[in-house]
């Protein structure tokens, strides 16, 4: 009497491990198909003056749906992909994502820049730059509106890191080290990089206004970047308090919910297009009515 229910449990436990199989054996294999699927897609964190607030440009965000809905998010498939050799696949379809709404970036008067992130093997790949010049001629942009944030993992040789680096800047591309203070290189090795900009890690403004002794390492490491007459970006800011003590230390620039979340890039055009100031509109009309 119990056979066929028996039999019916067994399925359904052959089935979910089949399922729990499908999507945890093979992340490499789910992040294949999910690109001939077309299943990735970017958001725009817009990044902003602190001065003033206004948007001076944005960062690209990969995202994944999968076919079944889940949202996941570049952390947890993004090692993945590298590990498994992938990441100049996700990095070149992230580029193509891209494409449209650079070119509209590019047309705009403001001419706001658009910040790309790269994985250590598409840094020292010789396949990233054929990719950035196939973005640059499909999206009319300029180099200079284009910013490469390589973390400080994808500086591990830091004699090759600078020929690239330099490289990458003969070219009009815009470097910024990424989460800038939380990798292991030294001070002095950074230094010799010669690059544009930091981006001062989260986990530094998350310690503004909170414990003093930290706030100290910000400071330093905001004084160092002066020093050196790099820009800075800093990342991950959720309170207006924050700004207040980044703007008096001399940051110029900054990111995070308090200014804006990852939106799509019709949303962020949009933004951009709203604070277009009238002024050079307002100027020219009475030249047309005289
Ligand atoms: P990241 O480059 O340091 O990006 C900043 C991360 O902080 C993003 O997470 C962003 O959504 C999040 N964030 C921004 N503002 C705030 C805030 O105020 N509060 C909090 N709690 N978080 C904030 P996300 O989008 O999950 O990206 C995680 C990381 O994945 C990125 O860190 C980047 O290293 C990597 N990543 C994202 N897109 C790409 C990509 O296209 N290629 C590569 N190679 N890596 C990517
Ligand atoms: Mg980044
Ligand atoms: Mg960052
Ligand atoms: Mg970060």
């Amino acid at each position: 009497l119990l056979a066929p229910i028996g039999m019916g449990g067994g399925f359904l436990l052959a089935w979910l491990l089949w399922r729990v199989a499908a999507t945890q054996m093979s992340l490499p294999a789910a992040i294949r198909s999910g690109l001939r699927r077309r299943e990735f897609f970017p958001l725009f964190q817009p990044i902003v003056r602190l001065a003033d607030q206004r948007v001076v440009g944005a960062e690209a965000l990969i995202r994944w749906r999968r076919s079944d809905g889940q949202l996941v998010a570049p952390d947890r498939f993004i090692g993945a992909a590298e590990g498994a050799g992938l990441i100049g696949l996700v990095t070149a379809e992230m580029f193509r994502m891209v494409e449209k709404t650079l070119a509209v970036l590019a047309r705009h008067q403001d001419t706001p820049y658009l910040s790309l992130n790269l994985s250590p093997g598409d840094f020292h790949s010789d396949d990233t730059e054929q990719r950035l010049h196939t973005l640059l001629a499909r999206s009319g942009a300029s180099a200079s509106q284009v910013v490469l944030e390589i973390t400080e993992r994808g500086f591990a040789d830091i004699g090759h890191a600078r020929v690239v680096v330099n490289r990458l800047r003969g070219q009009g591309f815009r470097v910024s080290i990424d989460d800038f203070g939380t990798g292991y290189s030294s001070l002095s090795d950074l230094v010799r990089l010669d690059v544009d900009t930091i981006k001062i890690d989260k986990a530094f403004v998350d310690s503004i206004d909170a414990v003093a002794a930290t706030n100290h390492i910000a400071a330093h490491i905001v004084e160092m970047a002066h020093g050196m007459s790099l820009g800075m970006v800093a990342e991950g800011i959720e309170r207006g308090s924050q700004v207040q003590v980044l703007r008096s230390w001399g940051v110029e620039y900054g990111q995070g919910y308090f200014f804006a979340q990852p939106m799509s890039g019709d949303d962020f055009l949009a933004l951009v297009h709203a604070q277009t100031p009238r002024a050079a509109a307002c100027e020219r009309a009475p030249s047309v009515l005289g």
